[in-house]
């Protein structure tokens, strides 16, 4: 039962989760309730881990001439809600209340928009390695939090690939979707 509050949300903010503020969100529209969870993964350099250069990157303080692949995203302004790092720290960048820019051009079960509606789950990660269990551990944890706290997303949770299907890969074919979805319900039911 300990384990069921490591993490909990108060005015669209996790609460066990670092907060590092990034200026790249606005509002919902109107009366949109939070449907969806939109699983990503990151990384940048691509396959590299740590650094900080995601939360730099959300952040807009990149310094683009660091690297040749930074160059390649420069100017671009965009954020996830959350990020889970390697070790399973949690951060967040956007207020759950707050439309984030994670999904671009995209569509769930015929409703376009994305970002309108749902929670982004950044997971420092790349399309040809596998994750840490940490990061399933932590969330699962954040999953099941988010799912009693905005009882529209039951069940729909997506991957940026689902909703972007041709123009997104991620999670990637590393993103365990049987583990997680297997140990979200074993927490659940514990
Ligand atoms: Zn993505």
């Amino acid at each position: 039962m300990q384990q069921r509050k490591a993490f909990q949300v108060k005015d669209g903010v996790l609460i066990g989760a670092k907060q590092i503020p990034s200026p790249n969100f606005n509002q919902r529209p109107e009366h949109t309730e939070i449907q969806l969870i939109v699983i990503h993964n990151i990384s940048l350099p691509p396959s590299q881990f740590g650094g900080g250069y995601i939360e730099q990157f959300f952040q807009n303080q990149l310094d683009w001439s660091a690297h040749p692949y930074f160059q390649t995203i420069e100017g671009m302004q965009v954020s996830a809600h959350l990020l889970i790092l390697r070790s399973g720290k949690v951060l967040q960048f956007v207020n759950f209340n707050d439309r984030a820019w994670h999904a671009g051009r995209s569509s769930y079960l015929g409703k376009k928009e994305c970002n309108d509606y749902s929670i982004g789950i950044e997971l420092e990660g790349s399309d040809d390695l596998a994750f840490e269990a940490t990061q399933y551990e932590a969330l699962v944890q954040v999953t099941a939090c988010l799912q009693h706290h905005y009882d529209k997303i039951q069940q729909h949770i997506a991957g940026h690939s689902d909703i972007a299907p041709g123009r997104k890969t991620d999670p990637g074919p590393f993103f365990n979707w049987t583990e997680f979805r297997t140990a979200l319900q074993h927490y659940k039911n514990t």
